[in-house]
């Protein structure tokens, strides 16, 4: 009882909320009994306090995996706001930034480390294991650990060896995870020894969104059917799309019919997705016609309608996507169009996403050999990849490369990350005592050095990242003059410097193999593409489904096999 009461006033001190969402509290109360826990919670449901909350009430610090850099440099942001002491772990950082910033949370009183999955493998993370006062374990995202689930991640593997290292419970989160899935992970997460599986609790809600219309319709003119929808909803809506091209035509295609539309996908700069995810958030653009790559991470209440013009990959991605609209709890709709060349591009799908094993291998040693990645090195390396680039100079499809890229990650060698923004860097060339002898062709530049000197200790032994806004307003400046006057002093060869820069990353989690060694196994080629198919089935299967309700169809593949008929899908209205 007592700890129930700290709890609601941990909540309402930190959080600002009074009670408790459903099942929150027995998340919360089974991590402060020492159990581990496997929560599954639809997307938004409130996963994050339930470890936040029982991390703040605990003595050290909670170390959190998740994969997603924004969603984690998010999080760490909003905690900080809060005045709790939280910090991040990720791709694009240096190995001393990373060694920084494990000291940190060693010795300064963090509550929160968050860290991406492919850092647990490392000896320095490893050589801090002991040091650290280790809360709980926190696994977001936690189907990652299943190959059975829909974004297997071999580098949450590595959280088993965290368990017979570090003896702290698990929190396991996740929104998307069937029985099977589910039972998976809780086998993988289980502490060593007899009793770990037992100490396992499944919290699970349900994912019943009461008021949203599954609608799926089969139709030659998907394009004049989309159309139809988005006149005759109100409302902001999401139309998702395979394609990038085809992104940017639909957009140009509903503004061409008076509706206000805008795009988004992965190949724009990172500036121009976050503006017009803005402009769409603030309902200055109506409809958003996009990739998978858009939605992470966004909490848009009042979602009108959410339209599949290509059928998904499989039910948990389309569960995700779909659940965007309605939010606010207002009648909303997800509708999937769809006619039989649909299906036979599904077919095809298959075969490009998992390509030949001897054409995998290829990739993988051409992506090592284009940065000179010898045989037996590179482990720890991360190497700013350009696909485009590559696929120019190698003459390759950029999809067929990619798909091997992936299954290469899905096989554990490398990890990738998308996007990742790299910050300025600056070290200085000259030692503290040559700096004052330096000539310089501008006070300026001189106020530059000085705050450089003062906010960045370390700066004179290795490149350090800084704040370009912090440093440029307090010396009343503008960013883009700092960058010239940092450009200007590199050339004066008073500092390194390394420009601020968006880039995709892949981290080496091995060495580079010599080519017997690669061990692609067909087994598992083969596993891993009969998973996808089942999944790419079940979408088959639920749009060519005549008698099932759909809100049942889909929360009886997520194990809630009593779900009740919806009474507002296509199927439960034509009945
Ligand atoms: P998830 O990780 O499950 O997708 P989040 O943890 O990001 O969801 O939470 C979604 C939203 O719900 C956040 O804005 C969060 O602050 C809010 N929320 C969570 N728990 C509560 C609660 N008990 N009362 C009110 N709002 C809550
Ligand atoms: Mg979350």
């Amino acid at each position: 009882m007592d700890c129930k009461n700290r709890a609601t006033e941990v909540l309402k001190e930190y959080f600002g909320y009074d009670a408790f969402r459903s099942r929150q509290e027995e998340v919360i109360s089974a991590a402060l009994e020492g159990r581990d826990v496997l929560a599954l919670m639809p997307t938004g449901g409130g996963k994050s306090i339930c470890f936040q909350v029982p991390a703040l009430m605990s003595e050290g610090i909670a170390l959190v995996v998740t994969p997603l850099i924004s969603l984690m440099k998010d999080q760490v942001r909003n905690l900080e706001a809060k005045g709790i002491k939280a910090l991040a772990i990720h791709m694009g950082m240096t190995r001393r930034e990373v060694d920084l910033e494990l000291n940190h949370a060693a010795y300064g009183g963090y509550k929160f480390l968050y860290l991406s999955p492919e850092r647990l493998n490392t000896e320095l993370f490893r050589s801090y294991l002991d040091i650290l006062d280790i809360s709980y374990i926190v696994v977001d995202e936690a189907h990652c650990i299943s190959q059975w689930g829909y974004d297997f991640r071999p580098d949450y593997l590595n959280i088993g060896m965290l368990r017979e290292r570090v003896d702290a419970p698990v929190i396991a989160l996740t929104a998307t995870a069937t029985p099977e899935v589910a039972e998976d992970i809780m086998d993988r997460l289980s502490a060593p020894g007899t009793k770990g599986r037992e100490n396992f609790v499944l919290v699970r809600t349900s994912f019943k969104r009461d008021n949203l219309s599954y609608v799926v319709r089969h139709c030659e003119d998907k394009l004049g059917k989309m159309l139809e929808i988005c006149r005759q909803v109100r409302g902001t809506g999401i139309v998702y799309v395979r394609s990038r091209k085809r992104c940017e035509d639909l957009s140009v295609f509903l503004n061409s019919q008076g509706i206000s539309a805008s795009f988004y996908h992965a190949g724009l700069s990172a500036s121009l997705r976050e503006q017009r995810q803005e402009e769409w958030i603030r309902d200055e653009v109506r409809v958003m016609v996009c990739t998978n790559a858009f939605g992470m991470g966004i909490d848009k209440p009042d979602v009108r309608f959410v339209v599949h013009f290509d059928i998904p990959d499989g039910p948990e991605a389309y569960f995700q996507e779909a659940g965007r609209g309605g939010r606010d709890g207002k009648p909303s709709y997800a509708a999937v169009l769809w006619n039989s060349r649909d299906i036979q591009r599904l077919h095809q799908i298959r075969k490009t996403s998992f390509p030949e094993l001897s054409y995998v291998e290829k990739v993988y040693h051409a992506v090592l050999s284009s940065y000179g990645v010898p045989y037996d090195s590179g482990m720890g390396r991360e190497l700013r990849f350009d696909l485009d680039e590559f696929c120019r100079k190698y003459r390759q499809n950029r999809s067929e490369v990619f798909h091997a890229l992936k299954y290469i990650e899905r096989e554990g060698h490398w990890t990738m990350a998308e996007k990742v923004d790299l910050p300025t860097r600056v070290q200085f060339a000259v030692s503290r005592q040559e700096l004052y002898d330096v000539p310089l062709q501008s006070a300026l530049m001189r106020e530059v050095l000085e705050i450089l000197m003062r906010r960045y200790t370390g700066i004179f032994s290795y490149p350090v990242p800084i704040e370009e806004d912090y440093v440029a307003e307090s010396v009343g400046t503008n960013v883009k003059e700092l960058r010239c006057v940092l450009y200007q002093l590199s050339l004066n060869h008073v500092i390194r410097y390394i420009p601020a820069a968006v880039s995709d990353i892949i981290h080496l989690n091995y060495n580079h193999l010599h080519p017997r060694n690669v061990c692609l196994s067909p087994q598992r080629h083969a596993m891993l593409l009969g998973s996808f198919e089942r999944r790419s089935d079940t979408m088959i299967q639920y749009v060519t489904e005549e008698d099932t309700c759909r809100s049942a169809f889909l929360l009886r593949y997520f194990g809630e096999n009593d779900a009740e008929d919806c009474g507002r899908c296509d199927i439960c209205l034509s009945r």
